[in-house]
Order: C-alpha cells, then sequence, then structure tokens
C-alpha cells in the first residue's frame, strides 16, 4: 500500500492540528479549509472509502462526530451551522483514499456550495431505482 497521509497523522508521523480522540477515530483541522473551522473525521483503521467500513466504526465514527460538531457549533467561531460531507471515490468527490467525513461550519454568504443539476428523467424513475436498493437490503 502506498503511504496515507491520514494514517500518517494517526501515527504521529505527520503534523495535523488535532482537536479530539479516542480509541476508533481522530479529528484534525483541514488543511485547505473552505470556512473557519472546517474539520475532518478520520476512522483510526484504514478504510479505502465509507462502505468498506465495519458498522461498530462507522458508529464511532458518526458518534466522533455528533461531538465534535457540537464542539464547533458552541465554540467562538459561532457557525450560524454545519455541513457533513462524506466523499466515495473520484466520482463522488474523495481525493484522499483514507475515509474521512468533513464538517464545514456554515455562515451565510460564505461562498460554499454543491453544484445541483435536477433531472425530471431520473425524478420519473424513483419507483424503478428505489427497487434497485431495496432489493440489496
Ligand atoms: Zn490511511
Amino acid at each position: 500500500m502506498n503511504r496515507c497521509i491520514f494514517c500518517d497523522i494517526i501515527n504521529r508521523e505527520s503534523p495535523a492540528e488535532i482537536i479530539y480522540e479516542d480509541e476508533f477515530s481522530i479529528a484534525f483541522m483541514d488543511i485547505n479549509p473552505v470556512t473557519p473551522g472546517h474539520l475532518l473525521i478520520v476512522p483510526k483503521k484504514h478504510f479505502r472509502v465509507f462502505t468498506d467500513m465495519d458498522e461498530v466504526s462507522a458508529g464511532e465514527l458518526f458518534s466522533a462526530a455528533l461531538k465534535v460538531s457540537r464542539a464547533v457549533r458552541r465554540s467562538e467561531l459561532k457557525p450560524e451551522g454545519l455541513n457533513l460531507f462524506l466523499a466515495e471515490e473520484s466520482a463522488g468527490m474523495q481525493e484522499i483514499f483514507h475515509c474521512h467525513l468533513h464538517i464545514i461550519p456554515r455562515y451565510s454568504g460564505d461562498g460554499f456550495g454543491l453544484k445541483i443539476k435536477y433531472s425530471d428523467e431520473t425524478k420519473n424513475q424513483l419507483k424503478i431505482n428505489a427497487e434497485k436498493i431495496r432489493k440489496i437490503l
């Protein structure tokens, strides 16, 4: 496996502004913040993508995300809101292939956004697409 920057941070082989850590997860400031307080929650075990995670690790990751999100909301940064963003694979905008969850504090007019193109064709396929997912669960 190639060297992983997030594993290096977990192992203290690369510097990071760590703000929280428990047995399963670590949280540190994003080195390229889109808004003040932008941080990442990362499982300590290396999972390439979210859907590779086991349920315990995923639950612990979101539990840590809740704890850290509350701290961000109550902090002097005083965000007006938050976005949680998880990218999977290049098509989903994942750039570092060690699963991670972004916590992005939001402020009116901060300029962060997603480009959304609604599709009538996709809307017309709701039942068909729901069944494609339902039959796997
Ligand atoms: Zn890693």
